[in-house]
């Protein structure tokens, strides 16, 4: 048996004390606790007795959400190897830039990403695949043709590596060891501010590569929860899931919930949503009126998590904070301090903006795979700028590198992109700046309507009605869709020019 809170130990002990119960249900069928860590550990003896890898070697793991995705990564926590989560939406060239930072001893791949690889003598197993036929082996036949694995003695927990979303460039490793604070700090607090309990079944529509979607599975098997996965997001399908489940919790991106209040009517209705107690949105900001909304529609049962790949969920705001400070994070996770600092490096008052900095043990291992973010006093520059209330609610005011300085005046586009949501024929909408010679920058907005279009000026008249007149965007252009990441995250290189 490994030991400490290793993915491998948790669910060893979901198997001994729960054997029977479900423990993932994917687009294949459902898994028994018992069933899941019989096939991590055949696929473990498949990859000793195929590979040989060495004490310490490196697994990348580039699946959608499926048992695949598990059972390698539970595989490599029985051999106590390193894991690197590949970004299911890296493009060729990209995982090329990857390969030559870090290089791993075995990749397990979903069939369709094997042609992106980089030509390379690393011994790849194919995940899900559709019943191809392939040049490599995959994970069913390695589990299917080999006995259970024991690990001798005590296995040391491996490091795990998470990219950035890359969203301001290129994506950043953060490697982090799976510390029992690191489990523990989100997980108690996540259980306590939601209330819980073992056995709630947990739909992950977030992808699991991410860090949002990595805690969150870590929780559901801390916790013995079933965990649904699908390995693409559809809303109608995700609400079916919700009611034929029984899911108790749900872990989602404010993108998705825009999808499924973007349903007609008669298909939100369709589904029995009472089990649903948690929607946890995290990965990006939640604006308050898409909140408000969802919180009108399915009930107090909206929770916000603020965090990176580097610091794990480090905030987590409740329905109750949620209606008293709109737009708010919530508090500190346990364990983990949050301060704001100036420029200098100095605490600001309570209620005035700066540079959020967070701790704890759960941070991430250093720079060796490309994060440059800056520490002082054990806590980390998160980019994001941000205050405190009073009450010690976290509100987090937009990216450092996207404040728009525009005729000597500092304007955080997330309060102009959130009130332009509040327009009625506003679906979604990115607020940047642009270089201009007789500002220094100006705002140009880009938006994607529903109904009747409204009006450049109509739209430019409703943040005059409710901002400062520096906030006016000077530009307004129409789009049918915003480029994303799969985690909601805007990708603003790729917005026309
Ligand atoms: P890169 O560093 O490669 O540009 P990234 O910073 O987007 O990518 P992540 O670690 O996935 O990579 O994202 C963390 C960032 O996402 C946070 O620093 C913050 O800007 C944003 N974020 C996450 N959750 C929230 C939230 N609940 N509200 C507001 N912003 C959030």
């Amino acid at each position: 048996r490994t030991t400490g809170t290793s993915a491998a130990t948790l669910l060893a002990l979901a198997a001994e004390h729960r054997p029977n119960y479900p423990g993932l249900v994917d687009d294949l069928g459902t898994l028994t606790f018992a069933e899941l860590d019989d096939a991590a550990r055949r696929l473990a003896q498949g990859i000793v007795e195929r590979h040989r890898p060495a004490p310490g070697a490196t697994v990348a793991i580039m699946c959608r959400n499926h048992r695949g995705w598990v059972l390698a990564t539970v595989a490599a926590a029985l051999l106590g190897a390193d894991v690197v989560y590949l970004n299911t939406e890296f493009s060729a060239p990209q995982l090329a830039g990857i390969w030559a930072r870090v290089t791993p001893d075995l990749l397990v791949v979903d069939a369709e990403f094997l042609p992106l690889l980089p030509e390379s003598p690393v011994p790849v197993v194919a995940a899900w695949h559709d019943g191809a036929d392939l040049p490599v082996p995959t994970v069913d036949e390695l589990v299917a043709g080999h006995g259970r694995f024991t690990p001798r003695g005590r296995v040391p927990a491996g490091k795990v590596t998470i990219l950035t979303s890359g969203t301001t460039g290129t994506p950043k490793g953060a490697a982090r060891k799976l510390s029992p604070m690191s489990v523990l700090s989100p997980a108690v607090t996540i259980i306590r501010r939601t209330g819980m309990r073992s056995g709630d079944p947990m739909h992950i529509a977030v992808p699991l590569f991410h860090g949002f979607g990595l805690a969150m599975w870590a929780l559901a098997l801390f916790v013995r929860c079933p965990v649904v996965l699908r390995r693409r997001f559809d809303p109608e399908r995700a609400l079916a899931d919700v009611a034929a489940h029984r899911v108790a919790f749900l872990a989602v991106v404010p993108v998705m919930l825009q999808r499924v209040l973007a349903l007609p009517e008669p298909v939100r209705r369709a589904h029995d949503l009472r089990g649903l107690r948690t929607v946890l949105s995290g990965g990006s900001a939640l604006r308050p009126e898409l909140a408000e909304r969802f919180m009108a529609e399915f009930g107090d049962v909206l929770y916000n998590g603020y965090g990176s790949s580097e610091t794990g969920i480090a905030a987590l705001a409740t329905p109750a904070d949620l209606r008293a400070g709109a737009g708010t994070v919530g508090r500190p996770t346990i364990g983990v301090p949050i301060r704001i600092l100036d420029g200098d490096r100095a605490p600001v008052p309570t209620g005035r903006s700066g540079t959020i900095f967070v701790g704890g043990q759960q941070h991430f291992e250093g720079h060796r795979t490309g994060s440059t973010k800056e520490v002082v006093d054990g806590l980390m520059d998160t980019g994001d700028l941000g205050r405190l209330d009073a009450e010690g609610r976290l509100y987090v005011e937009g990216r450092a590198d996207d404040m728009i300085v525009s005729g000597g005046e500092n304007v955080y586009p997330q309060e102009v992109e959130d009130c332009l949501a509040r327009h009625p024929a506003v679906v979604d909408v990115a607020v940047l700046g642009v270089d201009d010679a007789e500002f220094g920058q100006r705002l140009v907005a880009y938006v994607v309507t529903r109904g009747a279009r409204p009006t450049a000026g109509e739209l430019t008249a409703h943040v005059r009605a409710n901002l400062a007149r520096y906030k006016v965007p000077r530009d307004v252009h129409f789009l049918d869709e915003l480029p994303r990441t799969p985690t909601g995250k805007l990708l603003k290189r790729e917005l026309p020019s």
